[in-house]
Protein backbone atom coordinates (compact mmCIF):
# COMPACT_ATOMS: atom_id res chain seq x y z
CA UNK A 1 0.00 0.00 0.00
CA UNK A 2 2.79 2.44 0.53
CA UNK A 3 4.32 4.17 -1.62
CA UNK A 4 7.81 5.16 -1.45
CA UNK A 5 8.85 8.48 -1.10
CA UNK A 6 11.08 8.56 -4.14
CA UNK A 7 8.18 8.06 -6.52
CA UNK A 8 7.19 11.82 -6.21
CA UNK A 9 10.22 13.81 -7.18
CA UNK A 10 11.05 16.83 -4.51
CA UNK A 11 9.36 20.43 -5.83
CA UNK A 12 6.63 18.46 -7.34
CA UNK A 13 3.59 20.55 -8.02
CA UNK A 14 0.40 18.66 -7.90
CA UNK A 15 -3.07 19.94 -8.70
CA UNK A 16 -5.28 16.74 -8.14
CA UNK A 17 -4.45 13.59 -6.85
CA UNK A 18 -4.66 11.25 -9.94
CA UNK A 19 -4.21 8.26 -6.76
CA UNK A 20 -7.37 9.49 -4.79
CA UNK A 21 -9.02 11.40 -7.21
CA UNK A 22 -9.26 14.23 -4.19
CA UNK A 23 -9.10 17.56 -6.09
CA UNK A 24 -7.46 20.58 -4.51
CA UNK A 25 -5.49 23.52 -5.66
CA UNK A 26 -2.30 23.90 -6.75
CA UNK A 27 -0.02 21.86 -4.16
CA UNK A 28 3.68 21.49 -4.07
CA UNK A 29 5.52 18.99 -2.22
CA UNK A 30 9.20 19.10 -1.11
CA UNK A 31 11.54 16.75 0.29
CA UNK A 32 13.33 16.79 3.41
CA UNK A 33 15.68 14.45 5.49
CA UNK A 34 15.27 15.44 9.14
CA UNK A 35 17.73 15.00 12.33
CA UNK A 36 14.91 14.62 14.99
CA UNK A 37 11.29 13.16 14.56
CA UNK A 38 10.00 13.94 18.49
CA UNK A 39 9.69 17.52 19.75
CA UNK A 40 9.26 18.02 23.17
CA UNK A 41 6.14 19.72 23.90
CA UNK A 42 4.16 22.00 26.46
CA UNK A 43 1.24 25.02 26.52
CA UNK A 44 -1.70 23.57 24.87
CA UNK A 45 -0.42 20.12 24.52
CA UNK A 46 0.88 20.60 28.28
CA UNK A 47 -0.89 16.28 28.52
CA UNK A 48 1.76 15.03 25.96
CA UNK A 49 5.83 14.92 26.32
CA UNK A 50 6.26 15.05 22.33
CA UNK A 51 4.56 15.67 19.52
CA UNK A 52 5.09 13.83 16.13
CA UNK A 53 4.65 16.08 12.89
CA UNK A 54 5.39 13.50 9.94
CA UNK A 55 4.88 16.78 7.13
CA UNK A 56 5.68 20.55 7.96
CA UNK A 57 2.33 22.27 6.03
CA UNK A 58 -1.16 20.72 5.53
CA UNK A 59 -2.89 20.12 2.13
CA UNK A 60 -6.27 20.72 4.19
CA UNK A 61 -5.10 24.08 4.75
CA UNK A 62 -6.91 25.65 1.39
CA UNK A 63 -9.86 23.86 3.11
CA UNK A 64 -10.18 24.59 6.86
CA UNK A 65 -10.35 28.75 7.00
CA UNK A 66 -9.82 28.78 10.66
CA UNK A 67 -6.52 27.29 10.46
CA UNK A 68 -4.48 28.72 13.37
CA UNK A 69 -1.06 26.96 11.99
CA UNK A 70 -1.39 29.61 9.15
CA UNK A 71 -0.34 31.90 11.71
CA UNK A 72 2.60 29.42 13.14
CA UNK A 73 6.22 29.59 12.55
CA UNK A 74 6.12 26.43 10.92
CA UNK A 75 4.15 28.72 7.67
CA UNK A 76 6.81 31.45 8.47
CA UNK A 77 10.15 29.67 7.87
CA UNK A 78 8.80 26.40 6.02
CA UNK A 79 6.30 28.16 3.35
CA UNK A 80 8.87 30.11 1.01
CA UNK A 81 6.41 32.42 -0.08
CA UNK A 82 3.27 30.03 -0.56
CA UNK A 83 0.07 30.37 1.13
CA UNK A 84 -0.96 27.67 3.57
CA UNK A 85 -2.50 24.61 2.14
CA UNK A 86 -0.52 25.36 -1.03
CA UNK A 87 3.21 23.16 0.06
CA UNK A 88 3.83 20.39 2.01
CA UNK A 89 7.27 19.05 3.40
CA UNK A 90 7.27 15.61 3.80
CA UNK A 91 10.32 14.23 5.95
CA UNK A 92 10.93 11.29 4.31
CA UNK A 93 13.25 9.61 6.95
CA UNK A 94 11.01 10.18 9.59
CA UNK A 95 10.54 6.78 10.58
CA UNK A 96 14.07 5.70 11.19
CA UNK A 97 14.83 8.31 12.91
CA UNK A 98 11.69 7.52 15.52
CA UNK A 99 12.65 4.34 15.40
CA UNK A 100 16.16 5.38 16.77
CA UNK A 101 14.71 7.67 19.14
CA UNK A 102 12.22 5.45 20.95
CA UNK A 103 14.95 2.75 20.74
CA UNK A 104 16.98 5.29 22.92
CA UNK A 105 14.01 6.03 25.16
CA UNK A 106 13.22 2.61 25.55
CA UNK A 107 16.79 2.20 27.29
CA UNK A 108 16.18 4.66 29.73
CA UNK A 109 12.88 3.21 30.49
CA UNK A 110 11.05 6.01 29.33
CA UNK A 111 7.63 5.61 26.92
CA UNK A 112 6.29 9.37 25.33
CA UNK A 113 2.98 10.63 25.52
CA UNK A 114 3.09 11.44 21.97
CA UNK A 115 0.39 13.83 20.12
CA UNK A 116 0.40 13.55 16.41
CA UNK A 117 -0.16 15.97 15.20
CA UNK A 118 -1.04 19.95 16.00
CA UNK A 119 0.13 21.50 13.06
CA UNK A 120 -0.80 18.98 9.89
CA UNK A 121 -3.29 16.05 9.44
CA UNK A 122 -0.97 12.68 9.46
CA UNK A 123 -3.25 11.24 7.12
CA UNK A 124 -4.01 14.17 4.40
CA UNK A 125 -5.07 12.15 1.32
CA UNK A 126 -3.23 14.11 -1.71
CA UNK A 127 0.17 13.04 0.82
CA UNK A 128 -0.03 10.01 2.83
CA UNK A 129 -0.56 7.69 0.04
CA UNK A 130 2.11 8.57 -1.75
CA UNK A 131 4.60 8.90 1.28
CA UNK A 132 3.07 6.72 3.37
CA UNK A 133 5.13 8.46 6.39
CA UNK A 134 1.84 7.95 9.55
CA UNK A 135 1.85 4.58 8.26
CA UNK A 136 5.44 3.70 8.75
CA UNK A 137 6.03 6.01 12.28
CA UNK A 138 2.62 3.65 13.24
CA UNK A 139 4.63 0.44 12.79
CA UNK A 140 7.83 1.63 14.67
CA UNK A 141 5.58 2.49 17.30
CA UNK A 142 3.78 -0.84 17.46
CA UNK A 143 7.01 -2.01 18.08
CA UNK A 144 8.04 0.70 21.01
CA UNK A 145 4.19 1.27 22.12
CA UNK A 146 4.26 4.85 23.52
CA UNK A 147 2.85 5.76 27.16
CA UNK A 148 -0.20 7.42 24.83
CA UNK A 149 -0.51 8.41 21.23
CA UNK A 150 -2.99 10.62 20.19
CA UNK A 151 -3.76 10.57 16.33
CA UNK A 152 -5.43 13.64 15.19
CA UNK A 153 -7.15 13.53 12.20
CA UNK A 154 -10.17 14.72 9.75
CA UNK A 155 -9.78 11.99 6.81
CA UNK A 156 -11.25 9.12 6.20
CA UNK A 157 -7.95 7.70 5.02
CA UNK A 158 -7.12 6.57 8.90
CA UNK A 159 -9.22 3.59 8.19
CA UNK A 160 -6.62 1.86 6.12
CA UNK A 161 -4.47 2.17 9.55
CA UNK A 162 -7.41 0.82 11.73
CA UNK A 163 -5.23 -2.73 12.21
CA UNK A 164 -1.97 -0.33 13.21
CA UNK A 165 -3.57 1.60 15.16
CA UNK A 166 -5.45 -1.58 17.38
CA UNK A 167 -1.76 -2.59 18.04
CA UNK A 168 -1.40 0.20 20.12
CA UNK A 169 -2.95 -0.23 23.42
CA UNK A 170 -2.88 3.14 24.43
CA UNK A 171 -4.25 5.22 20.56
CA UNK A 172 -6.71 7.03 20.61
CA UNK A 173 -8.37 8.66 17.26
CA UNK A 174 -9.38 12.26 17.55
CA UNK A 175 -11.68 12.49 14.50
CA UNK A 176 -12.43 16.12 13.70
CA UNK A 177 -16.06 16.76 12.80
CA UNK A 178 -17.46 19.89 13.28
CA UNK A 179 -20.79 20.32 12.00
CA UNK A 180 -23.61 17.62 11.43
CA UNK A 181 -24.71 19.49 8.35
CA UNK A 182 -22.82 19.15 5.15
CA UNK A 183 -24.20 21.91 3.68
CA UNK A 184 -22.55 23.99 6.17
CA UNK A 185 -19.49 21.57 5.24
CA UNK A 186 -19.84 22.37 1.71
CA UNK A 187 -19.70 26.40 1.95
CA UNK A 188 -16.88 26.30 5.18
CA UNK A 189 -14.72 23.47 4.90
CA UNK A 190 -15.23 22.33 1.01
CA UNK A 191 -12.11 20.31 0.52
CA UNK A 192 -13.10 18.00 3.51
CA UNK A 193 -15.01 14.24 3.46
CA UNK A 194 -18.54 14.41 3.79
CA UNK A 195 -20.55 14.94 7.57
CA UNK A 196 -21.67 11.31 7.19
CA UNK A 197 -18.48 9.98 5.67
CA UNK A 198 -16.24 10.45 8.89
CA UNK A 199 -19.06 9.34 10.83
CA UNK A 200 -19.11 6.51 9.43
CA UNK A 201 -15.45 6.39 10.12
CA UNK A 202 -15.96 7.07 13.77
CA UNK A 203 -18.26 4.20 13.72
CA UNK A 204 -15.54 1.55 12.29
CA UNK A 205 -13.27 2.78 14.63
CA UNK A 206 -14.92 2.11 17.65
CA UNK A 207 -16.83 -0.86 16.09
CA UNK A 208 -13.07 -2.30 15.73
CA UNK A 209 -11.95 -1.55 19.61
CA UNK A 210 -10.49 1.72 19.14
CA UNK A 211 -10.57 4.25 21.52
CA UNK A 212 -12.34 7.03 18.98
CA UNK A 213 -12.80 10.64 20.41
CA UNK A 214 -14.84 12.80 18.10
CA UNK A 215 -13.59 16.54 18.12
CA UNK A 216 -16.10 19.08 17.72
CA UNK A 217 -13.56 21.58 17.35
CA UNK A 218 -13.93 24.22 16.29
CA UNK A 219 -17.86 24.01 15.93
CA UNK A 220 -19.18 25.44 13.02
CA UNK A 221 -23.06 26.15 12.43
CA UNK A 222 -25.40 23.07 13.89
CA UNK A 223 -28.32 21.89 14.96
CA UNK A 224 -27.52 20.67 18.77
CA UNK A 225 -29.95 17.71 19.13
CA UNK A 226 -29.56 16.61 15.93
CA UNK A 227 -25.66 16.64 16.19
CA UNK A 228 -25.70 15.21 19.58
CA UNK A 229 -27.93 12.41 18.29
CA UNK A 230 -26.04 12.04 15.77
CA UNK A 231 -22.33 11.21 17.33
CA UNK A 232 -23.85 9.93 20.90
CA UNK A 233 -22.67 6.24 19.91
CA UNK A 234 -20.21 6.71 17.55
CA UNK A 235 -17.42 7.39 19.45
CA UNK A 236 -16.61 6.60 23.14
CA UNK A 237 -15.87 10.15 24.15
CA UNK A 238 -16.71 13.71 22.21
CA UNK A 239 -14.63 17.36 22.47
CA UNK A 240 -16.29 20.16 22.14
CA UNK A 241 -14.60 23.44 21.21
CA UNK A 242 -15.70 26.85 19.92
CA UNK A 243 -13.52 29.94 17.87
CA UNK A 244 -13.80 31.82 20.88
CA UNK A 245 -12.29 29.97 23.67
CA UNK A 246 -10.27 27.45 21.56
CA UNK A 247 -8.07 29.88 20.40
CA UNK A 248 -6.02 30.25 23.06
CA UNK A 249 -6.78 34.31 22.85
CA UNK A 250 -10.66 34.92 23.60
CA UNK A 251 -11.33 34.71 19.76
CA UNK A 252 -8.38 36.99 19.08
CA UNK A 253 -6.77 34.42 16.83
CA UNK A 254 -9.94 33.14 14.67
CA UNK A 255 -10.50 37.15 14.57
CA UNK A 256 -7.43 37.74 12.62
CA UNK A 257 -8.54 34.75 10.42
CA UNK A 258 -11.47 36.75 9.56
CA UNK A 259 -13.68 34.10 10.78
CA UNK A 260 -16.65 36.31 11.88
CA UNK A 261 -16.56 38.01 8.28
CA UNK A 262 -16.31 34.41 6.84
CA UNK A 263 -19.40 32.83 8.92
CA UNK A 264 -21.38 36.31 7.48
CA UNK A 265 -20.65 36.13 4.40
CA UNK A 266 -22.17 32.43 4.31
CA UNK A 267 -25.41 33.31 6.25
CA UNK A 268 -24.34 32.59 9.14
CA UNK A 269 -23.50 35.41 11.60
CA UNK A 270 -24.37 34.84 14.63
CA UNK A 271 -22.38 31.75 15.19
CA UNK A 272 -19.10 33.36 16.64
CA UNK A 273 -19.28 34.07 20.40
CA UNK A 274 -18.41 32.48 23.86
CA UNK A 275 -21.97 31.06 24.11
CA UNK A 276 -21.71 28.95 20.70
CA UNK A 277 -21.79 25.56 21.62
CA UNK A 278 -24.17 25.25 25.19
CA UNK A 279 -26.88 23.55 23.32
CA UNK A 280 -24.69 21.42 22.05
CA UNK A 281 -22.75 20.78 25.16
CA UNK A 282 -26.15 20.05 26.78
CA UNK A 283 -27.52 17.72 24.68
CA UNK A 284 -24.70 15.56 24.56
CA UNK A 285 -24.41 14.83 28.19
CA UNK A 286 -27.93 14.09 28.46
CA UNK A 287 -26.93 11.43 25.60
CA UNK A 288 -23.48 10.11 26.81
CA UNK A 289 -23.09 12.08 30.40
CA UNK A 290 -20.72 14.27 31.72
CA UNK A 291 -17.82 12.36 31.91
CA UNK A 292 -17.40 11.06 27.95
CA UNK A 293 -18.21 14.70 27.05
CA UNK A 294 -15.29 17.20 27.62
CA UNK A 295 -14.96 21.33 26.67
CA UNK A 296 -12.28 22.90 25.08
CA UNK A 297 -8.61 21.96 26.76
CA UNK A 298 -9.63 21.45 29.75
CA UNK A 299 -12.14 18.25 28.77
CA UNK A 300 -9.20 17.38 26.29
CA UNK A 301 -6.95 16.82 29.19
CA UNK A 302 -9.12 15.34 31.36
CA UNK A 303 -9.52 12.48 28.68
CA UNK A 304 -6.27 12.21 28.08
CA UNK A 305 -5.92 11.18 31.88
CA UNK A 306 -8.85 8.74 31.66
CA UNK A 307 -7.40 6.98 28.60
CA UNK A 308 -4.22 6.56 29.86
S1 LIG B 1 -6.37 19.62 9.00
FE1 LIG B 1 -5.74 20.69 10.86
S2 LIG B 1 -3.64 21.38 10.47
FE2 LIG B 1 -4.54 20.82 8.50
S3 LIG B 1 -5.32 22.77 7.70
FE3 LIG B 1 -7.02 21.75 8.76
S4 LIG B 1 -6.99 22.58 10.85
FE4 LIG B 1 -4.99 23.07 9.89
Amino acid sequence: MQVGADSVKPGAVLTADRRTGQKGGVLTIRHRRVKSALTKTGGFLSGFSHSLTPYWGCSYGSSCFYCYVAESQIQRFHADGRAWGEWVTAKINIAEVLERELDRLARRDIRPRIYCSGSTDPFQPRLEPRYGLSGQCLEVLGRFPPALLVLQTRSPLVERYFELIAAIPTAVLNLTIETDDDSVRRKLTPGCATVERRLAVARAATARGIFTQISVSPALPHNPERFAGLIADACRRVIVDDFFHGDGARGARSRRRLVPERLAQHGYPGWFGPDTTRRLMAALIERMGEERVGYSQAGFNRGLTETA
